[in-house]
């Protein structure tokens, strides 16, 4: 994967160097795979496809990247450790320039609310970007398991973007059968056993929380514009967030 400078008005766009003709994706609501959005975030544009976008842009969105080219020689960017502290890292490391023309910028005016199944996000006016994640599994380890941040690049790359993906040893064998995780370990992941974890220690107590509002804010990069408002989630995933993020798009006029 190779992160270009893109002039304004570009926005974040993938491009697959692997495949004929290099074709383009733009990551947008509008690009959302919706047969893929069980486990991760697939975007599709014309035949072109690139999956687990979510962590790479939770890092872009948090660190306030507008434009941006994504080259990939493969379908999904590099997996890492799971989380998105490395890329950050590089991000901040790499640096950034201040473009001429501004951006244009969104906020949640009034509350909305939006439910999808057992799932439901609220959004309610606020003077920063603020996510709250609420975990609402009967699973002992996540029961009562909350989170709520502020979203600036210092508390992202501090407090957010170390949270590592997490999984549940049921299901380690039916994703081995559909093809997912195939570089996984526990280097990668957070395993949750039915008692315990199965890692030997966790970044932070509440890390899956953590790691759900990393998801969440990757699917809202998908608006293309940085937004102020608090978002209240319970039992978010890709698939609510996807419907969530074309509704709240076309909500603010974007
Ligand atoms: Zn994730």
């Amino acid at each position: 994967m190779r992160l270009l400078q893109a002039p304004a008005g570009h926005g974040i766009r993938f491009q697959r160097t692997d495949l004929p003709g290099a074709p383009v994706i733009p990551a947008t609501t509008d690009t959302f795979a919706p047969d893929e959005l069980l486990r991760r975030t697939t975007l599709s544009h014309e035949n072109a496809r690139v999956c687990t976008v979510e962590h790479l842009l939770a890092a872009v969105y948090a660190l306030g990247v507008d434009n941006l080219l994504i080259e990939l020689d493969g379908p999904e960017p590099p997996f890492l450790d799971g989380s998105a502290v490395m890329i950050a890292n590089l991000i901040e490391l790499a640096g950034m320039l201040s473009q001429q023309s501004p951006c244009k910028s969104a906020a949640i005016s009034h509350p909305i609310s939006f439910t999808l199944g057992d799932a439901g996000i609220a959004a309610v006016p606020s003077e920063e970007l603020r996510i709250t994640f609420f975990f609402a599994s009967q699973h002992p380890l996540l029961r009562r398991q909350s989170a709520s941040w502020i979203i600036t690049p210092e508390t992202f790359t501090s407090q957010i973007a170390p949270a590592r993906t997490f999984c549940f040893v049921d299901e380690i064998d039916a994703l081995l059968r559909d093809g997912l995780i195939r570089g996984g370990s526990l280097a990668s992941a957070v395993v949750i056993g039915r008692k315990t974890i199965l890692n030997n220690a966790l970044r932070f107590p509440d890390e899956p929380a953590r790691h759900k509002i990393l998801d969440f804010l990757g699917d809202l990069a998908l608006l293309g514009s940085p937004v102020k408002g608090h978002f209240l989630v319970c039992r978010g995933g890709h698939r609510v967030n996807a419907a969530f993020g074309q509704f709240l798009r076309k909500e603010l006029g974007l």
